[in-house]
């Protein structure tokens, strides 16, 4: 079942869009060459608590970390660790979902860490593109598939993979709600989309190659191939005067 958020719910949710988004661009303002991706969730996590949120992801199924913070060819769910250090020439991408008065949020953005080669920063701006595409078609009337289609065929243009095995959802009272928001499909397909839905969107692209494979710890996810990858997310309302998106940064 997909919810309907009232006018009151909405402006819960985007108290904690602006605080998950806020804990995103300080987190990624923090990046520096030698540090741990422990010391940055580190970082993270006091950013939120102090400004009177919750981490959403710690414990959540378990996950030992307050953001996922996954490096180059590892697209999602990496787990911050006193051993991966971060290196010049390396793409963090970070996840942060922030939860205030039991409401969630839930972005994402890939950070390049010094000197990236053009190719790698060539995927990083298709892949923020494709969210922006793929908002703007977050309207009443449009379904999910127009999305989800306005997303694929963006990125195939570029010859790039997209990752199926993991998509955009619902936000609202816990992070992952009905409806799934994929990131290919067919436009016209799918639920309808109706003003107080709230949507998390989130293209997840490859530089090369759609497949995937999970780690070891049971959580990161990196590309098949090796080669870079991209995740940007916003959690949006889908309103009558278009889509307002609630991970709005004000920092
Ligand atoms: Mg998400």
């Amino acid at each position: 079942m997909i919810s309907i958020k009232s006018k009151t719910e909405l402006e819960k949710l985007a108290v904690a869009g602006r605080l998950s988004a806020n804990a995103l661009m300080y987190g990624g303002s923090m990046i520096k060459a030698g540090m741990t991706t422990y010391e940055l969730d580190k970082l993270i996590h006091d950013y939120i608590v102090k400004n009177g949120g919750t981490p959403t992801f710690l414990g959540y199924g378990g996950f030992k970390g307050s953001a996922c913070i996954s490096l180059n060819e590892k697209v999602i769910h990496g787990i911050p660790s006193k051993h991966e250090v971060i290196k010049d020439g390396d793409i963090v991408t970070i996840d942060t979902g922030a939860t205030v008065d039991g409401w969630c949020g839930d972005n994402a953005y890939t950070f390049p860490v010094g000197k990236v080669n053009e190719e790698t920063l060539k995927l990083l701006e298709v892949t923020k593109e494709a969210l922006r595409i793929g908002i703007a078609q977050a309207v009443p009337g449009n379904r999910v598939g127009d999305i989800s289609h306005a997303i694929e065929e963006y990125v195939r243009s570029f010859g790039y993979g997209i990752v199926k095995e993991y998509c955009g959802h619902g936000v609202g009272r816990t992070l992952h709600e009905s409806p799934e928001v994929p990131n290919y499909g067919t436009a016209g397909k799918g639920p309808r989309l109706m003003p107080g839905m709230v949507i998390a969107i989130e293209p997840m692209v490859s530089l090369k190659g759609d497949a995937i494979r999970q780690l070891p710890d049971g959580w990161g996810v990196v590309s098949k191939s090796g080669a870079p990858t991209a995740h940007y997310e916003n959690t949006i309302a889908i309103t009558k005067d278009g889509p307002e998106i609630l991970t709005k940064a004000t920092i």
